[in-house]
Formats: C-alpha cells, structure tokens, sequence
C-alpha cells in the first residue's frame, strides 16, 4: 500500500478514548506527524498509521490494547524504527503504539548481573548505566545507539560481538509482555532453563505475539583486555578463506567483520579513518579475554590472515584508534548515502566455510542486474549484508533491486543457509517464507502465533504469509503467571 491513511477509518470514540488513557500530548493524528512513522529503515513500502500513541508505561500499553482488543482494531508495535524488514509498517492497520516515552532502567542487580529495563529504553544505554562498574550489555546492533530493547527482544537482534557471546534471546531472561488483549503476563527463564522457553518464543516474534512492556537483561563483565586488528585483502574471496582460517585454528573472536572495497571508500570519504582505498576488503578481528595469551592469539590470527593473501594486518594502537575503528564500521550504513541516492539492506545467512560463493553468487547477480552492489558482513558468523544501490526515482532499478534481492536470499538457501540472520521477515521477505520453511512448520508457527495472538490484531500481515495467518484457534491463549 502507497503512503496514505490505512483502509479503515478509526471510529472517533476510540480515538478520543486513546487520548483519554495516554494523555492528549501522547497522541499523533495529524499528517504533517504521522508521516514519520510511515516506514521503518525498509523504505520501499509505506503505509501511514491513522494514529500513534505513546503510552508512558505498562499499564498504558494494557488500558489501550485491550480498548482496541474489545473493539476489533488491528494495531503495530514500534521501538526506535531502526529495523530494515517493514517490521512496524502500518500495512492496513489504524493504530501504531510506539514505546519511545518507556524508557526507564527499573533496576541494575549487579551481584546478580541483571537490569530490568522498559521496552523504549536505547540498546546503548544500558551499557552505559552499569559502564562505571564494569558492566556491559553484550548485543551490540550497529544501530545501538537509536534501536530500543523492545525492537531488540522482537528482532532477536545480533551485532559484531554476537560470534563469541550470542544474540539478544541468550541475554534476556525475562519479559514483561503485555498479551492483544490487555492482559500483562510475566515470563521467566532466569539461569535454569525448566519446561518450555517462551521467552525465546517471544524473542524473535518481530511483534505479533503482543507489546514488551520491561525485559530482564543479562549484564556481562567487561574483558580484562580487547585486541582488535584490521587486515587487508585483495577481495572478498580471500579475506573470507582467512575467516575460515582463523575459526579452524581454534580461535572464537570476539568480532570477526568483513567490509569490501565499495564500503571501504563510502567510510573513508566519510570518517577518514585510513583505511586503504585499494584494498578489495578488510576484515576487522577483535580478541578480548585475559591479557595474558591475548599477544599470542594475536600471532595466530595475523598468520592465519597473511597466510589466505592479507598484504597487510595491523592492530588498533589504543583504544582511541580502536573506538574509531569500530564508530567506522558500525556507521557503514550512513556512510552508503555517499554512493547512491538509496540502498537495500539485505540479510542472508550461510554457512561461514561459504562465504566465497555466497560473495561470487552476489557479484553475479549484481552483474546480471546490472547493480551495485557493496558488502558488509558478520563474516564470523556466515551473516552477510549485501548492500543494493539504487535510485529511487528509477522504478525499473527498484524492480531489479527487488528481484535481486530474492535472488541473493534464495542462493543463501540453496547453499544451506537462511534468508535473514538478524533483521528479520517483516513485510519485506514474507514471499521467501514458503521455500525457507515446508508447509507443516509454517502451519505450527500459525499455531503458535494464535496462541497468543488469536485476533491477528497484533501486527498482522507480518512475518507469516497472510493465509496462514487466519486459522482457527485450537488452544486456549496463554494465560498470566511465571
Ligand atoms: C544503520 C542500521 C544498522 C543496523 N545494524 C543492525 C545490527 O548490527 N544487528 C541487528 O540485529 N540489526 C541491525 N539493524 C536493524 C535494527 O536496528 C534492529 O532490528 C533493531 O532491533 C530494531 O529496533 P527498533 O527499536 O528500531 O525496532 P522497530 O524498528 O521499531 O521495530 C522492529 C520490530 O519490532 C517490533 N517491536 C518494536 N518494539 C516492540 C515491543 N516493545 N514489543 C513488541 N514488538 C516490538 C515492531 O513491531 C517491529 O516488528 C540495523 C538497522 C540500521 C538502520
């Protein structure tokens, strides 16, 4: 759907009754307002919400889910509006509840390594909370610094450092979720994982299980010592053997990230941090653990990428030079806008020993496409990001973008792979479902999704292809307690 009002005009009562319950200064109806919240970072479909409301807290969410619950009204979560799926487009749905006014750390346990944190609460906050006392939040989206732990939670959000410590379900032991109709349930896995994991359920769910009100977090203690180094590739296929490499010599890095030579120049055009203009791609490798051993590992790792063909390996000096490193990379993304007027972000997953024919298949279709195409990956873990430039005022490139696309996350299959390792199906690869998944698993993820979501009111038209998202509600829902 076009930018525009969604199908269903919303009856005047309601609105004047989500004012009633989250205050007239938390509501946004007029266009001039609405327009930003029209698309996520997946901006080839648009679709306007008739209102966005902005609950302060838990009780808010619940008094105004179970307002649209009683009266049959579709709504959309939304966190910060970082994600690149569509996964909070308005597609057809009147009311958008944004979390950005939830923003409060309840608690910090240190002597239990935990915080409990609202849903609009910033990725990057967290770890500045607990930073004088050692502490971190591990996941580390490049979007760290705009994204909320809701759109984190609902993602299941990785970042850089995911290799050696994991993705956002392994640091989460708790939600607070508030279910489409109102009712605010707890769920707990703390350290001890008993019976069934719905908090990895719901981790994941990109929004369609109900709204994260609060999330139990894991904080992590920060490394006694961090190496990071930078090597310099002729091409993609080389520095990914050297990924290979390092991994089969017995080494987990803490980050293991690759950039190529399109990307290089978009970053050093815009930060100028010294990377070299001719070099095909680079790989960033960072080590942390105990000092001692750390210079060794080092050793090995330089050798494992000077044996695939790096013509250079060099380690951040200090940690100003390492900071600067990392600002680079984790600000890749904005740095795009140097090379095309628009770019599609996509996400693909294979196993990491093929990552050269993932990065062959890609220049291939670019080829044939007649595209630019520019690679940033998670190379560690198999994650690739094939960047796709185009013009937006071009409609026949966008078609090409669109069919390449599908192309790109097709080959991640066929090479055993998945279509997304972090951002999710959204809107955007929804038509991918059907070769990812075989019809039984699709119909138990439908399942599933009616437990909680029995209305489809929550997000719909999300994450499962519209016909398996109106089937018969076979269970009872969940119900609140542990
Ligand atoms: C420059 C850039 C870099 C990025 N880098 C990474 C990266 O390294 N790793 C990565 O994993 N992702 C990355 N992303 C994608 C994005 O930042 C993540 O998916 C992020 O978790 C989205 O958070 P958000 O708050 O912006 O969520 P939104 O975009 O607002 O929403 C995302 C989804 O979550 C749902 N949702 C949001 N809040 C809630 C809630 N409280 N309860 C239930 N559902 C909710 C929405 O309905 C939607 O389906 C990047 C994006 C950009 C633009």
């Amino acid at each position: 759907m076009d930018a525009g009002q969604a199908a269903v005009a919303l009856p005047h009562h309601i609105r004047k009754k989500l004012r009633a319950i989250v205050g007239a200064d938390a509501v946004i109806e007029e266009k001039s307002g609405l327009h930003v919240y029209e698309c996520d970072g997946y901006t080839l479909q648009k679709a306007s919400p008739e209102i966005v409301v902005l609950p302060a807290d838990t009780s808010e969410v619940s008094r105004v889910l179970a307002l649209l619950s009683s009266n049959g009204v579709p709504f959309v979560p939304r966190g910060a509006g970082t994600g690149v799926s569509g996964g909070c487009l308005p597609l057809e749905i009147p009311v958008m509840l944004g979390t950005s006014r939830m923003r409060r750390i309840r608690s910090i346990d240190l002597p239990n390594r935990r915080a409990v944190v609202e849903a609009g609460v910033v990725n990057l906050s967290v770890s500045r909370a607990v930073d004088d006392e050692g502490y971190y939040y591990a996941p580390d989206p490049s979007s760290q610094s705009a994204c909320s732990i809701g759109g984190n939670v609902a993602e299941n959000s990785g970042g850089p450092h995911t290799l050696k410590y994991g993705v956002t379900v392994n640091h989460v032991l708790g939600l607070e979720l508030v279910l489409p109709d109102g009712e605010v349930i707890n769920l707990e896995r703390g350290d001890q994982e008993t019976g069934y994991d719905l908090v990895g359920v719901v981790t994941g769910s990109e929004g369609t299980l109900g709204v994260v009100t609060a999330a139990t977090v894991r904080l992590n203690v920060k490394p006694q010592s961090i190496a990071t180094l930078l090597a310099v590739f002729p091409d993609i296929t080389t520095a990914s053997r050297a990924v290979s490499a390092i991994i089969a010599d017995g080494i987990v890095p803490a980050a293991l990230e690759m950039m190529d030579g399109l990307v290089i120049q978009a970053v050093e055009d815009a930060y100028g941090f010294g990377f070299p203009r001719d070099a095909g791609a680079v790989l960033i490798v960072e080590l942390d653990g105990l000092e001692a051993g750390l210079d060794a590992l080092c050793s090995r790792v330089s050798e494992a990428c000077r044996s695939k063909g790096a013509s250079e390996v060099r380690r951040a000096a200090d940690e100003k030079e390492r900071d600067l490193l990392w600002k680079s990379r984790k600000r890749a993304f904005g740095a795009m806008g140097r090379l095309a007027p628009a770019y599609c972000t996509q996400d693909g997953v294979v196993p990491r020993s093929r990552l050269p024919e993932i990065a062959e298949r890609i220049a291939e279709v670019g080829k044939r496409h007649r595209l630019r195409i520019a690679n940033l990956m998670h190379a560690g873990d198999g994650n690739i990001h094939p960047l796709l430039l185009y013009d937006d005022k071009d409609e026949d490139e966008v078609a090409r973008v669109l069919t390449a696309s599908d192309e790109i996350l097709e080959a991640c299959l066929a090479l055993g792979g998945s279509i997304t390792g972090e951002h999710g199906i959204g809107v955007e690869k929804l038509g991918l479902m059907s070769s990812a998944f075989t019809d039984e698993t699709l119909d138990a993820m439908a399942d599933l999704r009616s437990v909680f979501n029995g209305d489809n009111l929550c997000n719909p038209h999300k994450l499962l292809p519209s016909d398996r998202q109106c089937i018969e509600i076979r269970r009872p829902r969940v119900r609140g307690g542990g």
